[in-house]
C-alpha cells in the first residue's frame, strides 16, 4: 500500500466544492487587493488564536520579517532563534536587518533550549524567535522569563502550529507577535502562498498594516518605507472556508500521532515526546533512529513517503557560513539532522495506512527484508514526490 507523506488531493476531495465556490465568488467580486475577505479572515483568525489582531501577508517568511520589524528589530539588532528550523526563520531575521544568533534545541522537545537562549543573550539582543517546531509549542514560560528579564520581544514562529496550545493558551497569543504560514501543506494551508501575523498589541498591528502596504494608511500618503506583502483576497476567501475545519483536522492528526506512538512502542526507534491533550498540533510526526537512512529507504521501497525536517541545521548551510558557526556548534541539532525521520501525516490519512507505516518500520530496524515484490516502481515516484513536497 503506497502512502503519501502529505496528500493535498485527499483534502481537496473532502472539502467538495466549498473551496472552489469561495474562490469563484471572490474572483467575481473584483476587490482582489485587500478585499472584504481579507478583513473577515483576519478577524476570524485572530479570534481563533485568542488574539486581538491578525494581519494577512503574502507568506510565512514575510510574516516573520514584518513582525520582527514591527516589534522594533532593525540594523545590528541580535535575534536568537533555534538551530533546527526551516531556513526561513533565520532568513527573516536577516531580511529585517537583524543579526542571526542561534541556540541549540532540547533533545526531548526539539524546540529551542531556554538555557541556550540565556547563554546567547548580549546587550545587543532585541528579540527571541521560538519555533513551535512540528506543531509542539516551545517552552514559553521559561522563554518569557528570559525575555522579561532582558527586555526582549518574543515573535513566535507558529508556521507549523496553527491551533496548538501551550498550557491552554493558543499559539499566536503567547508572545509579542506570532507568524503563521498558509503554505498549502501546513495545518491551515491556502491554495498558494499566504501568511499572517497575529498580535494583541494595537501598535504592532498598526505598524504591520503599514509595512505590508507601502507604508500607507491612506492612499498615496506614505508614512514609512513599506513593502507590498499583502495577503491575496482569493486566498483569504479560501482560508475562511478551511479555518472552519482546522480543529477537526488537528484532532485527526492527534489521533494518527497517538496511534503511531502505540504501534511503534518497542520497535527500536525513538518516539516524539508525548504532549498534553490538545496542545500539540502534530504538523509532523517525527521519529529518530541511528538507522534513519535505512528506515527511510526501506519505507520508500514499500512506496511509503517520508521527509526529514531538516537534513541540514541552520548554521551548516552555505548561506549562513558568514555567521561563523562550525560543525559542533549545536550538537543536538546536528545529531537530529542525522537521525530524524518524519512519517506520513495529514488529517485524511486512514488508520490502515498509519498501521501499515508503523508496522513496516520494526522489520526494517531489525534488518529483515520487508519488501513486497512489485513495489519498486511506485517507490521511485514516491521518493521523488516526497522530495518535491519537503
Ligand atoms: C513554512 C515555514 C516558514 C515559512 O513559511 P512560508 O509561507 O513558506 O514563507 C517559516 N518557518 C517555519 C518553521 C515553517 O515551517
Amino acid at each position: 500500500m503506497p502512502v503519501r507523506f502529505v496528500d493535498l488531493e485527499a483534502q481537496r476531495d473532502s472539502l467538495g466544492d466549498q473551496v472552489q465556490q469561495a474562490a469563484i465568488e471572490a474572483l467575481s467580486r473584483t476587490d482582489w487587493i485587500l478585499g472584504s475577505e481579507v478583513e473577515l479572515f483576519e478577524q476570524e483568525f485572530a479570534g481563533y488564536c485568542d488574539a486581538h489582531f491578525a494581519i494577512g501577508v503574502d507568506s510565512g517568511t514575510s510574516a516573520l520579517e514584518l513582525a520582527l520589524r514591527a516589534v522594533g528589530v532593525g540594523e545590528g539588532d541580535e535575534v536568537i532563534t533555534a538551530a533546527n528550523t526551516f531556513i526561513a526563520t533565520a532568513f527573516a531575521i536577516a531580511h529585517a536587518g537583524g543579526s542571526i544568533r542561534l541556540a541549540d534545541v532540547s533533545p526531548e522537545t526539539s524546540t529551542i533550549d531556554p538555557d541556550a537562549v540565556e547563554a546567547a543573550v548580549t546587550e545587543r539582543t532585541k528579540a527571541i524567535v521560538p519555533v513551535h517546531l512540528y506543531g509542539r509549542p516551545a517552552e514559553m514560560d521559561a522563554l518569557q522569563e528570559i525575555a522579561d528579564r532582558h527586555g526582549l520581544a518574543i515573535v513566535e514562529d507558529a508556521c507549523q502550529a496553527h491551533g496548538a496550545r501551550y498550557k491552554g493558551r493558543r499559539a499566536g497569543s503567547l508572545g509579542t507577535a506570532a507568524a503563521f504560514s498558509f503554505y498549502p501543506s501546513k495545518n491551515l494551508g491556502a491554495c498558494g502562498d499566504g501568511g499572517a501575523v497575529v498580535t494583541s498589541d494595537p501598535e504592532v498591528a498598526e505598524s504591520l498594516r503599514l509595512l505590508r502596504n507601502y507604508g500607507q494608511r491612506e492612499k498615496y500618503r506614505h508614512e514609512i518605507v513599506g513593502f507590498n506583502r499583502r495577503l491575496d483576497t482569493i486566498q483569504a476567501a479560501i482560508l475562511r472556508v478551511k479555518l472552519r475545519h482546522l480543529d477537526a483536522w488537528n484532532a485527526s492528526r492527534a489521533r494518527h500521532a497517538e496511534r503511531y506512538s502505540e504501534l511503534l512502542a518497542g520497535s527500536g526507534v525513538e518516539l516524539p515526546a508525548s504532549a498534553a491533550s490538545g496542545e500539540h498540533a502534530w504538523h509532523l510526526y517525527v521519529i529518530a533512529s541511528s538507522e534513519r537512512d535505512r528506515i527511510q529507504s526501506g519505507l520508500s521501497e514499500l512506496g511509503i513517503q517520508t521527509g526529514i525536517h531538516y537534513p541540514v541545521p541552520i548554521h551548516l548551510h552555505e548561506a549562513c557560513s558568514y555567521l561563523g558557526y562550525q560543525r559542533g556548534s549545536f550538537p543536538v541539532a546536528e545529531r537530529q539532522a542525522e537521525t530524524i525521520l518524519s512519517l506520513p501525516m495529514f488529517p485524511e490519512l486512514t488508520s490502515a495506512a498509519v498501521a501499515h507505516v508503523a508496522e513496516s518500520i520494526a522489520p526494517i530496524v531489525a534488518g529483515s527484508d520487508a519488501r513486497s515484490p512489485d513495489s519498486s516502481g511506485a517507490a521511485e515516484t514516491a521518493s521523488q514526490s516526497a522530495r518535491r513536497l519537503a
